[in-house]
């Protein structure tokens, strides 16, 4: 896809044109939408339209819609309600001072997409139907899309197991769909660095397991431990490797980073049970433009505590589309409680955070060309 011009808005008009459009004939009225745009409920309001698309085994994709949000009709004997073949990807909508509206490396949740579904056995998405669904959702929408700072339209594409069929094996039916719900600051009142529950019982993944791919059953598996950080006044639980519980691996649904003293950095690297975050990713890349050394490697969790306790760690962060990039302040576990430096936000941590809300707003120059316009 990097052949094309992503500033030329035909591009995605022709991508977003294999979609039919049947707009809501009883949208949200203007008033109302202004108020949920202003004061977004995150998740629990969601924009006029949405899309769907269905696969059957033999004939592939067809039914390509964009059509008034509404419930699903979805048989009891289902094979995700039972057997939780489902994936789904984040990303969000920019609008511009000038009411440009943009995406941020869809061609990188596109093809995460197909790595999800091919290991949760689901049928491929091509990068073209991924992209074309999200922008025909957003150009049919666009009045949904913030306009504030640091507000956007945030978009959740996802596909399941829609075949009424009680039998363990791969889907012969399988629903894709976009939705999109307004979204306001992760943070209201400012960056507040946040305490991590660094859990050591309860694992989301393990070898050979599904840590790489974005699909439901890791979050349904992260919520016990979820809730025992919730009961240690943590506001977000860190995961260990499963089969050794040494190593650190990132957060229920970001991932993370840590500054030294002297200068490098480093992010756990990518052995299969980690999210390939496109965060993490872009963040390397501006970090290495720096001239800072990023290392991908596996990171101890005693050595981190000592280099924490010792002053060598300066700075820890966590990352991810909702919340870009977020200060860690404490290390809790049942066994240690560390306060990273002097526990406020660090200065590369902040630096990062706008740097890349720059780039995302179109005030930072896009060097890596990773905006895409829809219109
Ligand atoms: C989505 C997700 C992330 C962050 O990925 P981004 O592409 O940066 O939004 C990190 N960890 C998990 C477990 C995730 O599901």
């Amino acid at each position: 896809m990097n052949v094309y011009n992503h500033h030329d808005p035909e591009l995605l008009t022709r991508l977003a044109s294999n979609f039919d459009v049947e707009p809501n004939l009883h949208p949200v009225s203007d008033a109302e939408r202004e108020n949920m745009i202003d004061k977004p409920a995150f998740g629990q309001v969601f924009s006029d339209s949405m899309v769907t698309m269905r696969w059957r085994d033999g004939s592939g994709w067809s039914d390509r819609q964009v059509k008034p949000f509404g419930s699903l009709n979805i048989s009891p004997a289902a094979a995700v309600l039972h057997y939780a073949q489902e994936i789904f990807e984040g990303l969000k909508a920019y609008k511009r001072q000038d009411g440009s509206i943009w995406l941020f490396r869809p061609d990188a949740n596109a093809e995460r997409f197909q790595d999800s579904a091919q290991r949760l056995s689901l049928p491929n998405l091509s990068v073209e139907d991924f992209i074309g669904s999200v922008a025909a959702l957003v150009r049919q929408d666009a009045q949904w899309v913030p306009s504030r700072r640091e507000y956007t339209l945030y978009l959740r594409p996802f596909m399941y197991a829609s075949e009424a069929f009680l039998g363990v094996r791969s889907p012969k039916q399988v629903d894709y769909c976009v939705i999109a719900s307004p979204s306001g600051p992760y943070f209201t009142g400012g960056v507040k660095p946040v305490s991590i529950w660094v859990e050591d019982r309860w694992f989301r993944t393990g070898p050979g397991g599904t840590g790489y791919a974005k699909c439901g059953g890791n979050y349904a598996a992260s919520l016990v431990a979820g809730n025992r950080g919730t009961d240690h006044d943590c506001e977000q639980v860190c995961f260990v490797d499963a089969a050794s519980k040494t190593y650190l691996e990132e957060l229920g649904g970001m991932n993370m980073f840590v500054v030294h003293r002297d200068g490098h950095i480093e992010t756990p690297c990518l052995t299969g049970t980690i999210l390939p975050g496109v965060t993490r990713r872009s963040l390397i890349e501006l970090l290495n433009d720096r001239g800072l050394k990023v290392c991908e490697m596996m990171i101890r969790m005693d050595d981190l505590v000592n280099d924490i306790r010792s002053g060598d760690v300066t700075e820890i962060f966590a990352c991810g589309t909702a919340a870009i990039v977020t200060p860690i302040k404490r290390l809790k576990s049942s066994n240690f409680d560390v306060t990273v430096a002097t526990g406020e936000a660090g200065t590369l941590t902040m630096q990062l955070r706008e740097q890349l809300l720059g780039i995302q707003l179109g005030e930072v120059d896009d060097s890596h060309n990773w905006m895409w316009r829809v219109m």
